[in-house]
Formats: structure tokens, C-alpha cells, sequence
């Protein structure tokens, strides 16, 4: 599937579009009073765990059981009693989910929900890609499609993207895909010559650039900067910190959890943060006090913000959109998947 042309939309349309072709649905579509309720109800009825992503908008993250990143919601997924989890967030997540829990339900509230870093790199340009370098070692960002894992020997987080190149043969060539930002990071770390990477980037995070987040920094020069490695959203924050952008004492690259930790401990006035903004929400809950600011407020998924309050009712009520992924790639993604977990700190603590 992909949706990286569709355009981006109002709650209103998004719940008006949800009721279209659900004229049985009794259920509240909005997140008024009652909502969060019935959803817990529905939730119960279905045998469901409802996960959420740090990007789901604030009533979704607030009704579901778990919110985190991608990587740890697929573990929770996996790891569930409940037969149908419902994973309020993009495709390829919702895919890894079914990835790792074949067996179980995997529902996502609205399938057209992509990913416009996941989107650009096919399964067919990777084929041509590895023809061209047939002996190469294929390294790809958790941010792809079933069908990219499935051609792909180990997949990554920004988290262990490092620890993953290292653990290669360094006389063996690496095809680094889809972030060009995270792929630019692990090579200057590693300083590995043979690594080659693709130029995808997450279009919907572009405005997190140097320009934007060195004059954030320089009108605040006291403030603390977050940057959450996960996400392609901040793997330009994530290069540009460590191309010396800002301070670096200043700079703390962290995982979600390790971000809402250092939220509740932190000293300072004002922390900016880098990365999609559905992340201020957890923050600003974890402490009141501190002035927790989006080092670009645009950097908003708009595919994450499809998944409305409506979406999920929807979801609950009709069991839908079910997401499929068959069992021959399933099998190839799941060892690039396992191989990921194995090595390093994928998303710990996340
Ligand atoms: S923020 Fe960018 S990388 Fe993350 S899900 Fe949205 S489009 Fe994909």
C-alpha cells in the first residue's frame, strides 16, 4: 500500500470520511464525553490491545494501553494475551506488528496511514540496487515496507543503526537504506568508506533542518535539546547535532523513554525538542514545569494524525483495516527483524 500522495486532513474530514460507510456504528466517533469509555468497552469486547504511537494524536495516546515507538510496540504486540491488536499508527509498524505476531489480529484504524520515508524505496529498486552490488550487506531502517525487510539481511533503529554496521564484515560493501540522514550519521561514526546509501528522506520532517534548529538554539541558549533518534523525523536533528549544529552538551540524543526521564529530571527553564511534535504531549504530562518547545511546530505526520478518534471506533466496531501480510515474506522480514533485536539497543528503554 502506499499513501504518500494523499493529502493531508482536517479531524473534521477525517471523522466525517469514517462515518461515510458506517451507518450501524452506535458508538461515539469523537473524543467527547463517554469516548474514551466506550473504547475501553469495545476494546474488552473484541479481546484487543489498543497501542499507540508517540505520534498518535493526544486522545489516542491517552485511551490506549500502551504508547511508545514502533519497535517496543511490536514487542508489546507480540508479547500480548489478546488475540487482535489494534496499532494506531502507520503501515509499516502496523506490518511489523504482523510480522513478529502472525498469528494474532493486526488491525490499523485507517490503512491509507503510510509513511513517506518507508515509500521511498520499493522492493523492486532494492532488487536493482543489491544487482549492482551483489555481494553487499543490506541494512534497513525499521521505516520500510514487509516487502523491503523481506530483501533486506538485518534491519536497524537509529538506536542500533551504529552497532549494526560495525557488527559487518568491514571488508564486505553495505547498502544503508531508505534516511539519507541516519545512513550520512552511521558512516561518519563509523567512518566506513564501503557504505552506500540511499537518498530517501521523511518529506513531512524537512523543515527539522540546520538553519531552523541552530537559531533555535542560539535564542535559547540556556535550553536543553531532545532529539529522539527513532523516527525519521529526527535523523536530520540527529546529523546535525553531531556535526557540531548546536553544543553538544547541550545535545541529548534519546529514546522515548529515556527522553521522558530526562524530562521529569530535568534542571532547565525550556527544552527544545526535536522531533514530531505528538512527542510534547507525553512530555508536557511527565512535568508541568519545564517549557518543552518543538524545535519545529510543523513537524507534524500528517499519515499519523489520520488515525482519528473516529478511525478507532471504526476499527473496534468493524474489525477494521486488517492488515495482511503473507506468510513467505513475513517469514524473509521476520529474520532481518530478529537479527535487528539481537544486536545492540534497539530502542532501548523505549
Ligand atoms: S514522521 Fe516521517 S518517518 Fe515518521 S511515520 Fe511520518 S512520514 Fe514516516
Amino acid at each position: 500500500m502506499t499513501v504518500a500522495s494523499a493529502a493531508p486532513r482536517s479531524l473534521a474530514a477525517d471523522t466525517a470520511s469514517a462515518v461515510d460507510d458506517t451507518a450501524t456504528l452506535v458508538a461515539p466517533l469523537t473524543a467527547g464525553p463517554g469516548w474514551a469509555e466506550e473504547i475501553r468497552r469495545l476494546a474488552r469486547e473484541r479481546d484487543a490491545v489498543v497501542l499507540a504511537h508517540n505520534y498518535q494524536r493526544p486522545e489516542i495516546q491517552d485511551v490506549a494501553d500502551h504508547t511508545g515507538d514502533s519497535l517496543a510496540l511490536s514487542r508489546i504486540a507480540a508479547a500480548s494475551d489478546a488475540s487482535t491488536i489494534v496499532f494506531c499508527g502507520v503501515h509499516f509498524m502496523a506490518e511489523t506488528a504482523k510480522i513478529l505476531a502472525p498469528e494474532k489480529t493486526v488491525l490499523i484504524p485507517d490503512a491509507r496511514a503510510g509513511c513517506s520515508l518507508a515509500d521511498s524505496i520499493t522492493a523492486d529498486e532494492l532488487r536493482a540496487w543489491k544487482a549492482e552490488h551483489p555481494d553487499a550487506v543490506v541494512v534497513s531502517y525499521v521505516n520500510t515496507t514487509a516487502a523491503v525487510k523481506a530483501e533486506t539481511d538485518v534491519c536497524c533503529t537509529s538506536s542500533n543503526a551504529v552497532e549494526v554496521v560495525e557488527s559487518i564484515d568491514p571488508d564486505r560493501e553495505v547498502l544503508f537504506l531508505p534516511d539519507q540522514f541516519l545512513g550520512a550519521h552511521v558512516k561518519r561514526l563509523t567512518g566506513r568508506q564501503n557504505l552506500h546509501i540511499w537518498a530517501g528522506e521523511c518529506h513531512v520532517h524537512a523543515g527539522i533542518n540546520g538553519a531552523t534548529l541552530t537559531a533555535k538554539a542560539q535564542a535559547d541558549p540556556d535550553a536543553d535539546l531532545f532529539v529522539h533518534p527513532e523516527c525519521g523525523c529526527a535523523t536530520s536533528a540527529l546529523y546535525l547535532a553531531g556535526a557540531g549544529a548546536v553544543p553538544a552538551e547541550q545535545v541529548h540524543i534519546l529514546s522515548t523513554g529515556g527522553m521522558l526521564d530526562a524530562a521529569k529530571n530535568t534542571t532547565k527553564a525550556t527544552v527544545l525538542v526535536a522531533t514530531e511534535v505528538g512527542m510534547l504531549h507525553q512530555l508536557r504530562r511527565a512535568n508541568p514545569d519545564v517549557d518543552f518547545r518543538a524545535v519545529n511546530d510543523r513537524a507534524s505526520c500528517h499519515y499519523m494524525k489520520m488515525i482519528t478518534p473516529g478511525a478507532l471506533t471504526r476499527a473496534l466496531v468493524e474489525g477494521r483495516d486488517e492488515v495482511h501480510v503473507d506468510a513467505a515474506t513475513a517469514d524473509k522480514a521476520r529474520g532481518a527483524v530478529q537479527r535487528m533485536i539481537e544486536i545492540g539497543r534497539p530502542g532501548g528503554g523505549e
